[in-house]
């Protein structure tokens, strides 16, 4: 067993109140991929500014649905993966206080945990860009990923557009303010698959680490945030989590 996981374990057991900030890392083991691996496919034909966009999604709606259609169905058939479940785990142990998550996929909630922040949104609800109705995507979710309809408002027929964050609009306020006053309280922060390259996600390490925080980076590469981790491990979530979660075990 590396130290350096040993001395994660250590870290966990004796924070107060520990907070998990995650991103796209978490979910590639469930067979989604993230943004900026190489060769993950998703941005292989396009650029990640227009296709994700608000306003791509404005100008041209209909090449947004054709590039998220195969994203929405590997989310749609995905199941939480070790990583998941182990940092449910965690929260349930009264070690994670919260979780603050880039991910729109639904998979923290669905492994168990409770108190997470969707910093990006999610893809549980969409809301017609016409007339602003909100509907649960379970309602169109099967039309849109396994035919080539696109989704409608059943009212006004406007476009539906789900609740995940494209770039260029705004993060939803609560989520985003309770992220970072978690980060304000938190004395540890577990940083689990995720490039830190998206702001102002990318600044909570920062506010927690001014406010006397350690942080934990699990990642597969490295981030500029490395230099400033007390324990840095390249590896993957999904490996690594639950063998912590042995370690924290044996130490009981
Ligand atoms: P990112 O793609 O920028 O970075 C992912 C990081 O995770 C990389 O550093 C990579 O090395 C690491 N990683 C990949 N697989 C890993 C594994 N198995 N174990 C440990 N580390 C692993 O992701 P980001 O920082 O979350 O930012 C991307 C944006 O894309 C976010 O805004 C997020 O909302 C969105 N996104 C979400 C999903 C999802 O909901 N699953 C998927 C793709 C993108």
């Amino acid at each position: 067993m590396p130290a350096d996981l040993r001395a994660a374990a250590g870290l966990l057991r004796s924070a107060r109140y520990a907070v998990a900030l995650t991103g796209a890392g978490v979910s590639t083991p469930s067979g989604i991929p993230d943004f900026r691996s190489p060769d993950s496919g998703l941005w292989n034909d396009v650029n990640p500014l227009v296709a994700a966009s608000l306003i791509g999604f404005r100008i041209r709606p209909k090449e947004f649905y054709r590039w998220a259609r195969p994203l929405a169905r590997l989310i749609v058939e995905a199941e939480p993966n070790p990583a998941h479940f182990a940092l449910a785990e965690l929260e349930q142990r009264g070690i994670l206080k919260a979780l603050i998550t880039q991910n729109i996929d639904l998979l923290h909630e669905r492994a168990g945990s409770k108190v997470v922040y969707e910093v990006h949104g999610h893809i549980r609800e969409a809301t017609c860009v016409r007339c602003h109705r909100v509907y649960p995507s379970a309602d169109f979710v099967d039309e849109f990923v396994y035919g080539d309809a696109f989704p409608r408002c059943p009212r006004c027929k406007g476009l539906l557009k789900p609740n995940a964050i494209l770039f260029g609009e705004s993060l939803p306020p609560e989520a985003i303010n309770r992220a970072y006053q978690a980060a304000r309280l938190c004395d540890l922060m577990l940083v689990v698959g995720s490039s830190l390259t998206v702001t102002p996600v990318s600044e909570l390490p920062a506010v927690a680490l001014s406010n006397g925080a350690q942080l934990i980076m699990i990642n597969k590469e490295p981030t500029h945030y490395d230099h400033r981790g007390r324990v840095v491990i390249h590896e993957d979530a999904a490996d690594l989590l639950p063998r912590l979660i042995d370690l924290l075990d044996e130490a009981a």
